[in-house]
This record gives C-alpha cells, structure tokens and sequence, in this order.
C-alpha cells in the first residue's frame, strides 16, 4: 500500500489579512481542487459581474464538505509531489484548541498571515501567542499583499524586523519570512518577479521543507503498564506485563527500565492476544511481556528502553492546558491526572499566561482558569511520575485532569521544573 505522508498545517492571521486567499491559492496551483471547479467558479463569478476571489474557493469547498460527512469545516486538503497537508484554519476556534490541547490533532507547523499594508495588528500578535502555547515550532510569516505596497522592499524588512522581536519574546524563532501576493500569486506556488530582491522559497517550497514528525514506531519506547497477571502454567510463579506500546518498539532479548521506580529487568518472551509469541512488537501493539527476572512493578509505572533515552522524572512541569471544566480550574486543590495508566494527585502551582480561547484576549492577571481558557501553567504531581515533553515524544507528553470525576482539561508538558529554577 502506498500510504501517503501527512501533515497538519495551522493557518492564522487577523481578519482579511488574506488567509482564505492565500489557501485558495495554493489549491488552485497545486491543482488539489477538483476538476473543473476553479473554471465553474471564475464562469459564476463573471455572469455575475463579480470579481474573482481565491477566498471563494475555500468557501465553496467548505459548503460541500459540510454537506457531505466532513463537519469539520475549518480544515482543508492540499497536495503536493511531496505529501497531503491538512491546513487548519480556525485558531479562536474552540473544537481547534481543544483538539490541539488534548491531542485529538496537532500541527506541525503554522503560517502566519500579515497583510504587508496594513501591517502587524495586535490579533498578529494574539495568534502568535496561541501558536507559541501550542507548542509549534516551525512558523513561517506571509507577508501578504505585497502588491499594494510596490513589493517595497523596505515594507517587507520593517514589518520582519519588528515582529522578529516579538516573537522571539513569547518564544518563537520564525523558520523564515516570505514576501508574497496571494492575490496575484507571487512567491505561494511560483517565484515572483516583481519582488526580485527576495532569494528564498515560495510557501509552496517551504511547506515541503516542513520536518515531518518521526514515525512513531521510529521513537524511544514508552510502554505504560497497564496491568500484571500472574500465571503459573509451567509450575513456575511467573508475570505478565500487559500495556499498549505509544512508541517505539521491543524485542526478545531487550533490557527495560521501569519508571519512576528504576527497576530493570531483560524481555523473556513477547504475548499478544489471540497470536502466538513473537519477538518483535511496534507502537500501537497491546502485548504482555514476560520478564527473566522476577521483579516487582506496578500498573502506571512506564516500561522504556535501557539502552535508549529515558522519559524524565519530576513532581513538576510547565505544560499548557485547555480547560473544559464546569468549575475553574484553581491553585492548589487536589485535581487527579491521567497519563498513560498512571493516575495521580496534582495541583496547579503557577499560572503563566491565560488565553480566553473565545476572545482571543490574553489575560495574565486572573487567578484562576476558566472554561474555554488555554493556559500555560505550573503543575506539582503529589509523587514524581514519568513523562516526555511534547516536542519529544506525544504519546507520554500529554495528560488530562479530572475534577470530581470528569474530564475537565487537557494537557501537553513544554518543559520539566525542577525546584529553584526561575527559567520560566
Ligand atoms: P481572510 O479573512 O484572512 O481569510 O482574508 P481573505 O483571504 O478573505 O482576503 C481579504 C481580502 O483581501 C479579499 O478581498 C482578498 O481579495 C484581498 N486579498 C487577499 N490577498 C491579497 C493580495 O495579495 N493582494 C491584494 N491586493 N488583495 C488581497
């Protein structure tokens, strides 16, 4: 089978700074509409006497996918030589950040509209933030609309140099800044002549140059124990460790640490349902493990690789939440985390940054989180736990919380905290 290579692309920008253009365009030249559509398009508009718009494409794909089964309107297909993207295109919306926060999807990569006229506008700055808290690291800034500004030159460094130093302060290196016109199609899928001082990719190029993901079977292995069976059929006293691997994979023969408790202990024998032993097992497999030692662990402790890197082990991280919760979410009291199978005690320590995913409005002064915020905060496990950053590894770097037993937050972890360190 020949699975083609996907990839999540967010698209942010203020209003009518050209994102619809700029992914209408990019359709059109990649020639990922369907046949005939951008000619029954430019016919409809015409017999109207309407102007042509790129935007218009993306509306009338969005009206058909949300006829057809697709509800989610604010994403899109595009492909290229290289693979299909999904483009999203909804930063203040709430199914957008939730699934974002929890996981349900992530973006590998966002592209920042800023109409080159108008210049940065404080929602610029807003989007930039989310896209920050979302913990994307490969920005790309689109300078739109270039043509109303004689494809300036000194437009395009103004607007590259002052947000630079923004986003450099909320944490954001920008992979590049691109001068363009979607409008007249100058440096999305083709190279502009009209601004010939530009040497770099077009957005098409650069969408292309986007680091995919690792295969997850390709990552260290994380294993969290989901359960230990006892057996005794060859007369002998011994344990099954049974989970569902997230990442990575194992062999017969493979040494394991168990986290946080550091027991260690080689693979015997791989089990998995309703098939014979094996000796190979990939991420996605539920398999029980025998070990050749008898060793002592616990559901929730996580199984890795010895000779692999290890997740980390702290009672405290700086991770970035969305909150769904009835009651807000506020320091101090004892909410229960779930990741993989650990289930634990934790309390929110700190608040960092409060976005209201609704508004868009950054609040930083409000003790608590309340429903619908994202927020970048300080957690504190009553016990150390084991886990991954989320830039690492997804599977082990995201958790939620649950408040009077409902789901009431989604988490991803941006960095661990050890006690003393002010490097927020
Ligand atoms: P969105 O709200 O960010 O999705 O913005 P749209 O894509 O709908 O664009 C807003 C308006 O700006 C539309 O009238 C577009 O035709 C216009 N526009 C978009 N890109 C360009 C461009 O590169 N040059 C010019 N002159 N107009 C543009």
């Amino acid at each position: 089978m020949n699975l083609r290579e996907q990839m999540n692309i967010v698209i942010v920008g203020h209003v009518d700074h050209g994102k619809s253009t700029v992914i209408g365009r990019l359709f059109a030249d990649t020639n990922s509409l369907p046949d005939g559509k951008l000619e029954s398009i430019k016919e409809y508009c015409k017999k109207n006497s309407k102007p042509f718009e790129y935007a218009f494409l993306l509306d009338t794909l969005k009206d058909e996918q949300s006829q057809g089964i697709t509800i989610d309107t604010a994403r899109s297909f595009l492909k290229t030589k290289k693979r299909d993207y999904i483009i999203i295109d909804a930063p203040g919306h709430i199914e957008f950040l939730k699934n974002m926060v929890t996981g349900a999807s992530r973006a590998e990569a966002a592209l920042l509209v800023i109409d080159a006229k108008e210049g940065i506008k404080e929602n610029s700055k807003r989007h930039g933030h989310i896209v920050s808290m979302l913990g994307v690291n490969q920005v790309v800034v689109l300078v739109n609309k270039m043509d109303l500004v004689d494809y300036d030159e000194r437009v395009f460094q103004n607007i590259r140099n002052e947000f630079t130093e923004f986003l450099w302060k909320i944490n954001i290196k920008p992979v590049i800044f691109i001068p363009i016109s979607a409008f007249c199609g100058d440096n999305v899928a083709e190279k502009s002549y009209r601004a010939s001082w530009y040497n770099g990719p077009t957005v098409l190029e650069q969408l292309d140059g986007f680091a995919n993901k690792k295969e997850t079977r390709e990552l260290p292995l994380r294993m969290p124990v989901q359960d230990i069976y006892k057996f005794t059929a060859q007369g002998d006293d011994r344990r099954i460790v049974a989970g569902t691997i997230l990442s990575g994979s194992i062999r017969v023969g493979d040494e394991v640490v168990f986290l946080p408790s550091q027991k260690r202990s080689v693979i015997d024998s791989i089990e998995s349902f309703h098939t014979v032993p094996k000796d190979i097992a990939y991420a996605d497999e539920a398999i029980g493990v025998t070990l050749q030692t008898q060793i002592y662990i616990r559901p929730g402790e996580l199984m890795v690789k010895a000779n692999e890197k290890h997740s980390l082990i702290s009672s405290r991280f700086k991770a970035n939440v969305f909150w769904v919760g009835q009651a807000p979410l506020i320091k101090n009291k004892v909410y229960k985390l779930k990741m993989g199978t650990t289930k634990i005690g934790v309390k929110l320590i700190e608040i960092v940054n409060i976005i209201d995913a609704a508004e868009l409005h950054i609040d930083t002064y409000k003790g608590q989180v309340e429903r619908h915020d994202v927020s970048e905060c300080i957690f504190e496990t009553t016990k150390p736990i084991a886990f991954d950053l989320i830039s690492e590894i997804e599977g082990t770097g995201r958790f939620v919380i649950v408040d009077n037993y409902e789901i009431s937050g989604g988490g991803i972890i941006m960095k661990n905290v050890t006690s003393g360190d002010n490097t927020l």
